[in-house]
Protein backbone atom coordinates (compact mmCIF):
# COMPACT_ATOMS: atom_id res chain seq x y z
CA UNK A 1 0.00 0.00 0.00
CA UNK A 2 2.61 2.11 0.89
CA UNK A 3 4.41 1.90 -2.13
CA UNK A 4 1.38 2.17 -4.36
CA UNK A 5 0.46 5.32 -2.27
CA UNK A 6 4.22 6.32 -3.38
CA UNK A 7 4.33 5.86 -6.34
CA UNK A 8 0.90 7.61 -7.32
CA UNK A 9 2.43 10.63 -5.78
CA UNK A 10 5.66 10.43 -7.57
CA UNK A 11 3.71 10.65 -10.89
CA UNK A 12 1.45 13.56 -9.65
CA UNK A 13 4.46 15.49 -8.64
CA UNK A 14 5.28 16.99 -11.93
CA UNK A 15 1.46 18.05 -12.09
CA UNK A 16 1.02 19.50 -9.04
CA UNK A 17 3.91 20.56 -7.52
CA UNK A 18 4.54 24.33 -9.43
CA UNK A 19 6.24 26.85 -8.43
CA UNK A 20 7.59 26.09 -5.03
CA UNK A 21 6.95 28.30 -1.82
CA UNK A 22 9.94 29.84 -1.24
CA UNK A 23 11.86 33.47 -1.73
CA UNK A 24 12.85 33.96 -5.06
CA UNK A 25 15.78 35.83 -5.71
CA UNK A 26 16.86 38.14 -8.37
CA UNK A 27 18.40 35.84 -10.74
CA UNK A 28 15.42 33.03 -9.89
CA UNK A 29 12.98 35.71 -10.26
CA UNK A 30 14.44 36.13 -13.67
CA UNK A 31 14.28 32.32 -14.73
CA UNK A 32 10.74 31.68 -13.59
CA UNK A 33 9.46 34.68 -15.63
CA UNK A 34 11.22 34.11 -18.72
CA UNK A 35 10.53 30.29 -18.65
CA UNK A 36 6.63 31.49 -18.02
CA UNK A 37 7.08 33.75 -21.23
CA UNK A 38 8.50 30.73 -22.90
CA UNK A 39 5.87 28.46 -22.06
CA UNK A 40 2.68 30.58 -22.45
CA UNK A 41 4.26 32.55 -24.98
CA UNK A 42 0.77 33.43 -27.08
CA UNK A 43 -0.98 34.85 -23.81
CA UNK A 44 2.17 36.46 -21.89
CA UNK A 45 4.97 39.61 -22.69
CA UNK A 46 7.92 39.94 -20.67
CA UNK A 47 9.85 43.11 -20.41
CA UNK A 48 12.10 45.23 -18.40
CA UNK A 49 11.19 48.66 -17.84
CA UNK A 50 14.51 50.30 -16.37
CA UNK A 51 16.92 49.42 -14.40
CA UNK A 52 17.87 49.41 -10.36
CA UNK A 53 20.54 51.39 -9.41
CA UNK A 54 22.76 48.74 -9.12
CA UNK A 55 21.61 47.83 -12.55
CA UNK A 56 19.19 44.84 -12.31
CA UNK A 57 16.21 44.79 -14.50
CA UNK A 58 12.65 45.78 -12.91
CA UNK A 59 10.70 43.09 -14.70
CA UNK A 60 7.44 43.24 -15.75
CA UNK A 61 5.33 40.02 -17.34
CA UNK A 62 2.20 41.07 -18.69
CA UNK A 63 -0.83 38.73 -19.14
CA UNK A 64 -3.41 39.10 -21.66
CA UNK A 65 -5.23 37.63 -24.95
CA UNK A 66 -2.97 40.29 -26.70
CA UNK A 67 -0.42 41.08 -24.52
CA UNK A 68 2.09 43.00 -26.73
CA UNK A 69 0.22 46.07 -26.92
CA UNK A 70 -3.02 47.67 -25.79
CA UNK A 71 -6.11 46.85 -27.43
CA UNK A 72 -8.57 49.34 -27.97
CA UNK A 73 -11.84 48.54 -25.02
CA UNK A 74 -9.29 46.16 -22.92
CA UNK A 75 -8.04 48.38 -19.83
CA UNK A 76 -4.68 47.70 -18.65
CA UNK A 77 -4.11 47.01 -14.66
CA UNK A 78 -1.00 46.66 -12.54
CA UNK A 79 -0.14 45.11 -9.60
CA UNK A 80 3.54 46.13 -8.04
CA UNK A 81 4.96 44.42 -5.19
CA UNK A 82 8.51 44.55 -3.19
CA UNK A 83 8.62 48.46 -3.88
CA UNK A 84 10.41 48.29 -0.25
CA UNK A 85 13.02 45.57 -0.79
CA UNK A 86 12.61 43.94 2.98
CA UNK A 87 8.15 43.73 2.15
CA UNK A 88 8.52 40.24 0.58
CA UNK A 89 5.53 38.62 0.77
CA UNK A 90 3.90 40.61 -2.44
CA UNK A 91 6.94 39.71 -4.63
CA UNK A 92 6.21 35.78 -4.40
CA UNK A 93 2.05 36.36 -4.25
CA UNK A 94 2.57 37.75 -7.48
CA UNK A 95 4.68 34.96 -8.82
CA UNK A 96 1.93 32.61 -7.71
CA UNK A 97 -0.31 34.64 -9.28
CA UNK A 98 1.61 34.54 -12.77
CA UNK A 99 2.05 30.78 -12.24
CA UNK A 100 -2.00 30.31 -11.35
CA UNK A 101 -3.40 32.95 -14.30
CA UNK A 102 -1.10 31.10 -16.72
CA UNK A 103 -1.81 27.60 -16.02
CA UNK A 104 -5.43 28.03 -15.10
CA UNK A 105 -6.20 30.27 -19.14
CA UNK A 106 -8.89 27.97 -21.30
CA UNK A 107 -9.66 25.89 -17.83
CA UNK A 108 -10.80 28.18 -15.05
CA UNK A 109 -13.83 30.12 -16.28
CA UNK A 110 -13.13 33.46 -14.32
CA UNK A 111 -9.10 33.24 -15.08
CA UNK A 112 -10.20 32.59 -18.81
CA UNK A 113 -12.80 35.72 -18.81
CA UNK A 114 -10.17 37.65 -16.97
CA UNK A 115 -7.27 37.27 -19.92
CA UNK A 116 -9.99 37.80 -22.87
CA UNK A 117 -10.88 41.06 -21.38
CA UNK A 118 -8.21 42.60 -19.68
CA UNK A 119 -4.33 43.26 -20.04
CA UNK A 120 -2.56 42.30 -16.75
CA UNK A 121 0.57 43.76 -16.04
CA UNK A 122 2.54 42.44 -12.95
CA UNK A 123 5.84 43.77 -11.75
CA UNK A 124 6.83 41.43 -8.76
CA UNK A 125 9.53 43.83 -7.43
CA UNK A 126 10.07 47.36 -7.59
CA UNK A 127 13.24 47.50 -5.56
CA UNK A 128 15.23 44.12 -6.48
CA UNK A 129 18.03 46.02 -5.01
CA UNK A 130 16.71 46.83 -1.28
CA UNK A 131 15.59 42.94 -1.52
CA UNK A 132 19.07 41.49 -2.07
CA UNK A 133 20.56 43.76 0.58
CA UNK A 134 18.13 42.43 2.99
CA UNK A 135 20.34 39.84 4.48
CA UNK A 136 18.19 39.07 7.85
CA UNK A 137 14.90 37.88 7.67
CA UNK A 138 13.09 41.13 9.88
CA UNK A 139 9.23 41.54 10.81
CA UNK A 140 10.24 44.93 11.29
CA UNK A 141 11.93 47.79 9.96
CA UNK A 142 15.45 47.45 8.12
CA UNK A 143 17.59 48.82 5.72
CA UNK A 144 16.17 47.15 2.49
CA UNK A 145 12.93 49.26 2.56
CA UNK A 146 15.18 51.95 0.54
CA UNK A 147 16.91 51.42 -2.70
CA UNK A 148 20.62 51.47 -3.16
CA UNK A 149 20.98 55.39 -2.63
CA UNK A 150 19.09 55.46 0.32
CA UNK A 151 16.01 56.39 -0.84
CA UNK A 152 12.27 55.48 0.28
CA UNK A 153 11.00 54.89 -3.06
CA UNK A 154 7.14 55.24 -1.38
CA UNK A 155 8.18 59.21 -1.00
CA UNK A 156 10.20 59.53 -4.04
CA UNK A 157 7.11 60.56 -6.57
CA UNK A 158 6.28 63.94 -7.28
CA UNK A 159 3.35 65.33 -4.94
CA UNK A 160 0.50 67.59 -5.86
CA UNK A 161 0.03 68.95 -2.23
CA UNK A 162 3.55 69.88 -1.44
CA UNK A 163 6.62 70.07 -2.84
CA UNK A 164 8.33 67.33 -2.78
CA UNK A 165 12.52 67.80 -2.74
CA UNK A 166 13.86 64.59 -3.13
CA UNK A 167 15.90 63.11 -6.36
CA UNK A 168 13.40 60.99 -8.60
CA UNK A 169 15.32 57.38 -8.29
CA UNK A 170 15.44 55.32 -11.21
CA UNK A 171 13.38 53.04 -10.06
CA UNK A 172 10.79 55.43 -9.66
CA UNK A 173 11.36 57.64 -13.17
CA UNK A 174 10.88 54.06 -14.66
CA UNK A 175 7.87 53.57 -13.21
CA UNK A 176 6.59 57.60 -13.92
CA UNK A 177 7.52 56.77 -17.73
CA UNK A 178 5.52 53.27 -17.70
CA UNK A 179 2.39 54.45 -16.08
CA UNK A 180 2.51 57.64 -18.46
CA UNK A 181 2.95 55.45 -21.84
CA UNK A 182 0.29 52.78 -20.82
CA UNK A 183 -3.42 53.83 -20.12
CA UNK A 184 -3.67 52.18 -16.81
CA UNK A 185 -6.94 51.86 -15.16
CA UNK A 186 -6.67 49.95 -11.68
CA UNK A 187 -3.59 49.21 -9.70
CA UNK A 188 -2.50 47.72 -6.56
CA UNK A 189 0.85 48.14 -4.69
CA UNK A 190 1.52 45.02 -2.38
CA UNK A 191 3.25 46.16 1.25
CA UNK A 192 4.05 44.54 4.34
CA UNK A 193 3.86 45.64 7.87
CA UNK A 194 0.38 45.81 8.81
CA UNK A 195 -2.86 44.01 7.32
CA UNK A 196 -4.79 46.65 5.81
CA UNK A 197 -6.14 47.93 2.64
CA UNK A 198 -5.03 51.65 2.20
CA UNK A 199 -6.44 54.42 -0.61
CA UNK A 200 -5.69 57.78 -1.11
CA UNK A 201 -5.17 59.88 -0.46
CA UNK A 202 -2.22 59.60 1.33
CA UNK A 203 -1.54 63.13 1.74
CA UNK A 204 -4.11 66.45 1.26
CA UNK A 205 -5.23 69.90 2.59
CA UNK A 206 -7.91 71.83 3.84
CA UNK A 207 -10.56 71.48 0.98
CA UNK A 208 -9.29 67.44 0.85
CA UNK A 209 -10.51 67.33 4.58
CA UNK A 210 -7.22 66.40 6.19
CA UNK A 211 -8.19 69.05 9.10
CA UNK A 212 -10.61 66.02 10.13
CA UNK A 213 -8.03 63.36 10.00
CA UNK A 214 -9.76 62.10 6.56
CA UNK A 215 -7.70 62.95 3.00
CA UNK A 216 -10.95 62.46 0.66
CA UNK A 217 -10.98 62.06 -3.26
CA UNK A 218 -13.63 62.93 -5.11
CA UNK A 219 -13.85 59.18 -5.72
CA UNK A 220 -13.93 58.26 -2.25
CA UNK A 221 -16.86 55.63 -3.01
CA UNK A 222 -15.20 54.03 -5.04
CA UNK A 223 -12.06 53.65 -3.24
CA UNK A 224 -13.96 52.22 -0.46
CA UNK A 225 -14.76 49.66 -2.85
CA UNK A 226 -11.98 48.92 -4.30
CA UNK A 227 -10.36 48.47 -0.37
CA UNK A 228 -13.05 46.60 0.81
CA UNK A 229 -13.15 43.93 -2.53
CA UNK A 230 -9.80 43.47 -1.34
CA UNK A 231 -10.42 43.17 2.28
CA UNK A 232 -13.46 40.93 2.25
CA UNK A 233 -11.90 38.33 -0.48
CA UNK A 234 -8.82 38.06 1.61
CA UNK A 235 -9.34 35.15 4.59
CA UNK A 236 -8.95 37.41 7.77
CA UNK A 237 -7.84 41.32 6.50
CA UNK A 238 -11.41 42.32 6.89
CA UNK A 239 -11.18 41.33 10.63
CA UNK A 240 -9.01 44.65 10.73
CA UNK A 241 -7.58 44.14 14.37
CA UNK A 242 -4.97 40.97 12.74
CA UNK A 243 -1.63 42.34 13.71
CA UNK A 244 -2.27 42.92 17.24
CA UNK A 245 -0.14 46.18 18.29
CA UNK A 246 -1.49 47.63 14.99
CA UNK A 247 -4.33 49.64 14.79
CA UNK A 248 -7.85 48.33 14.49
CA UNK A 249 -9.04 49.09 10.89
CA UNK A 250 -12.93 48.62 10.61
CA UNK A 251 -13.40 46.10 7.61
CA UNK A 252 -9.28 46.17 7.11
CA UNK A 253 -9.51 49.25 5.22
CA UNK A 254 -8.39 52.43 5.61
CA UNK A 255 -7.93 56.02 4.18
CA UNK A 256 -4.08 56.70 3.33
CA UNK A 257 -3.88 59.74 5.23
CA UNK A 258 -6.19 58.97 8.23
CA UNK A 259 -3.92 56.57 9.12
CA UNK A 260 -0.58 58.41 8.73
CA UNK A 261 0.07 61.16 6.35
CA UNK A 262 2.99 60.76 3.99
CA UNK A 263 4.19 62.88 0.70
CA UNK A 264 5.35 61.71 -2.18
CA UNK A 265 3.43 58.46 -2.38
CA UNK A 266 2.72 56.18 -5.67
CA UNK A 267 -0.91 55.62 -5.08
CA UNK A 268 -1.19 59.33 -4.92
CA UNK A 269 0.43 60.02 -7.91
CA UNK A 270 -1.18 57.70 -10.01
CA UNK A 271 -4.78 58.95 -9.27
CA UNK A 272 -3.51 62.34 -9.74
CA UNK A 273 -1.12 62.54 -13.01
CA UNK A 274 -1.46 58.85 -14.02
CA UNK A 275 -5.90 58.88 -14.34
CA UNK A 276 -5.27 55.47 -12.51
CA UNK A 277 -6.97 54.14 -9.22
CA UNK A 278 -4.21 52.35 -7.41
CA UNK A 279 -4.82 51.41 -3.37
CA UNK A 280 -1.50 50.24 -1.40
CA UNK A 281 -1.88 46.74 0.07
CA UNK A 282 0.08 45.72 3.40
CA UNK A 283 -0.45 42.17 3.46
CA UNK A 284 1.58 40.80 6.10
CA UNK A 285 1.92 41.71 10.03
CA UNK A 286 5.87 40.53 9.73
CA UNK A 287 7.48 42.16 6.42
CA UNK A 288 9.82 39.44 6.16
CA UNK A 289 8.05 35.89 7.77
CA UNK A 290 9.80 32.75 6.73
CA UNK A 291 9.52 31.12 3.35
CA UNK A 292 7.16 28.38 5.40
CA UNK A 293 4.34 30.89 5.89
CA UNK A 294 4.02 31.39 1.75
CA UNK A 295 1.86 28.87 1.13
CA UNK A 296 -0.20 30.16 3.74
CA UNK A 297 -0.24 34.02 2.21
CA UNK A 298 -0.89 32.84 -1.01
CA UNK A 299 -4.06 30.75 -0.06
CA UNK A 300 -5.37 34.06 2.45
CA UNK A 301 -4.69 36.33 -0.59
CA UNK A 302 -5.15 34.21 -4.06
CA UNK A 303 -9.79 35.26 -4.07
CA UNK A 304 -8.69 38.45 -3.41
CA UNK A 305 -5.56 38.72 -6.05
CA UNK A 306 -8.27 37.99 -8.32
CA UNK A 307 -11.74 39.82 -7.60
CA UNK A 308 -9.13 43.06 -7.29
CA UNK A 309 -8.24 42.56 -10.94
CA UNK A 310 -12.05 42.41 -11.85
CA UNK A 311 -12.71 45.95 -10.52
CA UNK A 312 -11.32 47.12 -13.79
CA UNK A 313 -14.37 46.98 -15.25
CA UNK A 314 -16.36 48.93 -13.19
CA UNK A 315 -17.95 52.06 -14.48
CA UNK A 316 -17.65 53.32 -18.33
CA UNK A 317 -15.11 53.26 -20.90
CA UNK A 318 -15.65 54.27 -24.67
CA UNK A 319 -13.87 56.69 -27.21
CA UNK A 320 -14.05 59.87 -28.17
CA UNK A 321 -14.44 60.02 -31.97
CA UNK A 322 -15.22 62.77 -35.06
CA UNK A 323 -18.03 62.54 -37.11
CA UNK A 324 -15.63 60.35 -39.75
CA UNK A 325 -14.84 58.14 -36.95
CA UNK A 326 -11.56 58.99 -36.16
CA UNK A 327 -10.37 58.93 -32.47
CA UNK A 328 -10.10 62.41 -30.69
CA UNK A 329 -7.20 62.46 -27.78
CA UNK A 330 -6.75 64.87 -25.34
CA UNK A 331 -10.30 65.53 -24.74
CA UNK A 332 -11.25 65.47 -21.09
CA UNK A 333 -14.28 63.21 -20.47
CA UNK A 334 -15.14 63.20 -16.34
CA UNK A 335 -18.09 62.34 -14.64
CA UNK A 336 -20.08 65.55 -12.91
CA UNK A 337 -19.19 66.14 -9.79
CA UNK A 338 -16.05 64.21 -9.51
CA UNK A 339 -13.44 66.22 -11.93
CA UNK A 340 -9.63 65.41 -11.10
CA UNK A 341 -7.29 67.85 -9.95
CA UNK A 342 -5.67 67.13 -13.20
CA UNK A 343 -8.59 66.50 -15.64
CA UNK A 344 -8.44 62.61 -16.86
CA UNK A 345 -8.42 62.46 -20.37
CA UNK A 346 -8.77 60.42 -23.49
CA UNK A 347 -5.60 58.72 -24.63
CA UNK A 348 -4.24 58.75 -28.47
CA UNK A 349 -6.94 55.85 -29.56
CA UNK A 350 -9.22 58.70 -27.96
CA UNK A 351 -10.45 56.40 -25.23
CA UNK A 352 -11.48 56.96 -22.03
CA UNK A 353 -12.16 54.37 -18.57
CA UNK A 354 -13.89 56.06 -15.94
CA UNK A 355 -14.14 53.80 -12.56
CA UNK A 356 -17.56 54.11 -11.28
CA UNK A 357 -20.00 52.21 -9.00
CA UNK A 358 -23.58 51.53 -10.15
CA UNK A 359 -25.82 54.61 -10.49
CA UNK A 360 -26.64 57.39 -12.80
CA UNK A 361 -24.23 59.73 -13.93
CA UNK A 362 -23.87 62.47 -16.11
CA UNK A 363 -20.66 62.28 -18.07
CA UNK A 364 -19.29 65.41 -19.63
CA UNK A 365 -16.61 64.91 -22.71
CA UNK A 366 -15.33 68.80 -23.48
CA UNK A 367 -13.11 68.78 -26.96
CA UNK A 368 -10.85 72.20 -26.32
CA UNK A 369 -11.94 74.89 -28.56
CA UNK A 370 -14.80 72.45 -29.60
CA UNK A 371 -17.62 72.64 -26.69
CA UNK A 372 -18.71 70.14 -24.70
CA UNK A 373 -21.28 66.66 -24.96
CA UNK A 374 -23.10 65.48 -21.68
CA UNK A 375 -24.55 62.13 -22.16
CA UNK A 376 -26.82 60.75 -18.91
CA UNK A 377 -25.69 56.92 -18.08
CA UNK A 378 -27.05 54.11 -15.95
CA UNK A 379 -24.08 52.14 -15.04
CA UNK A 380 -24.27 48.73 -14.08
CA UNK A 381 -22.65 46.27 -12.32
CA UNK A 382 -20.27 46.00 -14.92
CA UNK A 383 -17.55 43.64 -12.99
CA UNK A 384 -19.63 40.85 -13.11
CA UNK A 385 -19.75 41.30 -17.00
CA UNK A 386 -15.72 41.60 -17.45
CA UNK A 387 -16.65 45.15 -19.06
CA UNK A 388 -17.62 48.13 -18.04
CA UNK A 389 -20.43 49.46 -19.82
CA UNK A 390 -19.74 51.03 -23.51
CA UNK A 391 -20.18 54.55 -24.85
CA UNK A 392 -18.70 56.61 -27.46
CA UNK A 393 -18.79 60.55 -27.72
CA UNK A 394 -19.13 61.75 -31.53
CA UNK A 395 -18.29 65.28 -31.72
CA UNK A 396 -19.43 66.53 -35.36
CA UNK A 397 -17.13 69.70 -35.54
CA UNK A 398 -13.91 69.53 -34.19
CA UNK A 399 -11.78 72.83 -34.36
CA UNK A 400 -7.43 72.92 -33.68
CA UNK A 401 -7.43 70.71 -30.76
CA UNK A 402 -4.55 71.48 -28.77
CA UNK A 403 -3.29 67.53 -29.13
CA UNK A 404 -0.07 67.72 -26.91
CA UNK A 405 -2.13 69.00 -23.78
CA UNK A 406 -0.73 67.77 -20.82
CA UNK A 407 -1.27 67.17 -16.91
CA UNK A 408 0.76 69.83 -14.84
CA UNK A 409 3.70 68.44 -12.87
CA UNK A 410 3.92 70.98 -9.85
CA UNK A 411 2.28 71.04 -6.87
CA UNK A 412 -1.24 72.65 -7.82
CA UNK A 413 -2.02 73.95 -4.37
CA UNK A 414 0.36 74.34 -1.79
CA UNK A 415 -1.70 77.62 -0.79
CA UNK A 416 -5.24 77.18 -0.65
CA UNK A 417 -5.81 80.97 -1.61
CA UNK A 418 -3.78 80.71 -4.70
CA UNK A 419 -5.53 77.96 -6.52
CA UNK A 420 -6.24 78.90 -10.25
CA UNK A 421 -9.63 79.56 -11.36
CA UNK A 422 -10.51 76.68 -13.24
CA UNK A 423 -9.79 74.27 -9.91
CA UNK A 424 -12.11 76.42 -7.78
CA UNK A 425 -15.17 74.78 -8.39
CA UNK A 426 -13.52 71.27 -7.50
CA UNK A 427 -12.50 72.55 -4.28
CA UNK A 428 -15.59 74.54 -3.08
CA UNK A 429 -17.56 71.64 -3.67
CA UNK A 430 -14.70 69.69 -1.55
CA UNK A 431 -15.02 71.88 0.98
CA UNK A 432 -18.79 72.02 1.06
CA UNK A 433 -18.53 67.93 1.08
CA UNK A 434 -16.42 68.14 4.07
CA UNK A 435 -18.53 70.64 5.92
CA UNK A 436 -21.57 68.34 5.33
CA UNK A 437 -19.68 65.04 6.45
CA UNK A 438 -18.69 66.85 9.80
CA UNK A 439 -22.00 68.06 10.54
CA UNK A 440 -23.36 64.25 10.02
CA UNK A 441 -20.75 62.77 11.01
ZN1 LIG B 1 6.02 49.33 2.48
Amino acid sequence: MREAGSLCLALLLPVVAGLEFSYHHSEQLETFLKEVHQQHPSITALRSIGRSVAGRDLWVLVVGRFPTQHTIGIPEFKYIANMHGDETVGRELLLHLIDFLVTNDKSDPVVTRLINSTRIHIMPSMNPDGFEATTVHDCYYSEGRFNKNGEDLNRNFPDVFNSNNVTIQPETQAVINWIQNETFVLSANLHGGALVASYTFDNGNPATGFLQGYSRSRDDDVFIHLARTYSSNHASMYKGNECGNKPVFPYGITNGYAWYQLKGGMQDYNYIWGQCFEITLELSCCKYPPASQLQAFWNDNKAALIEYIKQVHLGVKGQVLDKHGQPIPNVIVEAKGREHICPYRTNRHGEYYLLLLPGSYVLNATAPGSGSILKTLLVPNSPENFSALKYDFVFPEVSNLARDASCPTKPLYQDFENISAAVKPTLHFLALMTVLYTVFK
